[in-house]
């Protein structure tokens, strides 16, 4: 179940279930939604909301507006401050809906691998292959990948390394997935679920798009535009924690929209989820091209940072020719545990998470009037478009349904 199911106040019998008559709240109420928030599901919920008509109003506990896809200007650059976000889906219904609030250039996401050095094609396609093996066509990448997945012996991948050997082979796993994968998830792929590696395609073609995706695209002018106009004409206050402030918020509208962490809403009270949290190295440079690529990853066990991401290059003109401010903005990602007051960016859904996942979602099920959406209030590892398709639904579905 995504979201909690709705159960509007002032129903027939006027009451609610415990009891307390609903109506004269209602009638009090200066918002129909409060949404807790103004990340990508926050946002989506509340253009759907006020294009219907209701009254919405938006509170972050963040001193800014588009949560973790929050771009600031440095340098002339839009700096992705909370790591790199590459919009893409097969979702023309969310394709239509994002482009009613930002150009999109056609950026393609072309992230390289580095190994200790060697430089190798991502995602795994006929470059990675003839770079590792010397193979020229698919018949001869497919033989090798055969070979190893044999001489492994994995007949059912149960976790993340056995699925990595059985689509690309050991050879690939050991130099570019091991390492990558276990320093960002701080577990070994062993201990990991088999899906997160099913995320990347591997292709027998020479293409190296990352993304399976027939719309892809970055919004000129960073995403904080973006969410901006999404929330155009909307009330919004940064900087105001709900859980804190639960008492004066809570009151002011029927619905409450919670985009925040599912575990940290119960106050933690059947333990704690895991996440792995992100910090960023931010440097600007005087040089004008650092790493030629927007990303690259760092797939070697001892390389402490995840992947190096070169902000300029979502962007276009700003190359030597067409640059207008000198040098770059690199962000080297360091990935780690979470812990009681970091940023969570990651769910682990590995099996116990997922359970205790269930264990607050039933809890969530209880709670009268409010609705879990978005990579933390559902703990799911969504991607931008998942995110959007879903508060579409949600909002469409609640509107509809008073
Ligand atoms: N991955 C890898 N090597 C890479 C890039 C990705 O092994 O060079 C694995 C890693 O386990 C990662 C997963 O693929 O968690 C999904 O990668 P994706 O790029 O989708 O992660 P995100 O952009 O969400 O951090």
């Amino acid at each position: 179940m995504k979201v909690n199911t709705f159960k509007p106040f002032g129903d027939a019998a006027g009451a609610s279930p415990d009891g307390h008559h609903a109506c004269g709240m209602v009638r009090n109420m200066k918002y129909d939604y409060l949404v807790v928030g103004a990340g990508l599901y926050g946002a989506t919920f509340a253009r759907t909301a006020a294009d219907a008509g209701k009254k919405v109003l938006v509170i972050d506990r963040r001193n800014h507006i588009a949560g973790n896809v929050y771009t600031e200007k440095v340098k002339g650059i839009n700096v992705h401050k909370y790591g790199a976000h590459i919009f893409h889906t097969n979702n023309r219904k969310v394709w239509d809906f994002v482009n009613r609030f930002a150009d999109f250039n056609r950026f393609t996401n072309t992230p390289v691998a580095n190994y200790k050095g060697e430089i190798y094609s991502l995602p795994f396609n006929m470059f990675t292959f003839n770079k590792m093996w010397g193979v020229v066509t698919p018949e001869e990448a497919s033989a090798v990948i055969n070979k190893q997945k044999e001489e492994a012996g994995i007949t059912e991948p149960k976790n993340l390394e056995e699925q990595a050997i059985s689509l690309v082979g050991s050879d690939i796993y050991e130099k570019l997935i091991k390492g990558y994968t276990e320093k960002q998830w701080g577990r070994k792929c062993t201990d990991l679920p088999a899906f997160i590696i099913k995320r990347l395609p591997v292709r027998l073609n020479y293409d190296n798009n990352y993304f399976n995706a027939r719309y892809q695209g970055i919004p000129t002018g960073g995403y904080t535009k973006m969410v901006s106009n999404m929330l155009d004409g909307i009330e919004v206050r940064t900087g105001v924690d709900f859980l804190k402030e639960k008492d004066s918020y809570e009151g002011l509208a029927e619905t409450v929209v919670y985009t925040g962490a599912l575990d940290e809403y119960f106050g933690y009270s059947l333990g704690n989820l895991q996440y792995r949290s992100v910090r960023f190295d931010e440097e600007v440079l005087d040089t004008d091209n650092f790493q030629g690529n927007a990303a690259v990853n760092y797939t070697d066990a001892e390389t402490p940072w995840t992947r190096i991401i070169e902000h300029k290059w979502f962007e276009f003109g700003k190359d030597e020719e067409g640059r207008d401010i000198p040098g770059t903005v690199i962000s080297r990602e360091y990935s780690s545990e979470w812990h009681p007051g970091d940023e969570p960016y990651y769910p682990v859904n590995d099996e116990k998470n997922n359970a205790l996942a269930d264990n607050y979602k039933a809890l969530a099920q209880k709670e009268e009037n409010v609705i879990f959406g978005g990579r933390l209030g559902e703990y799911r590892y969504y991607d931008m478009d998942a995110v959007i398709d879903a508060a579409l639904k949600c909002a469409e579905n609640v509107i509809n349904s008073r």
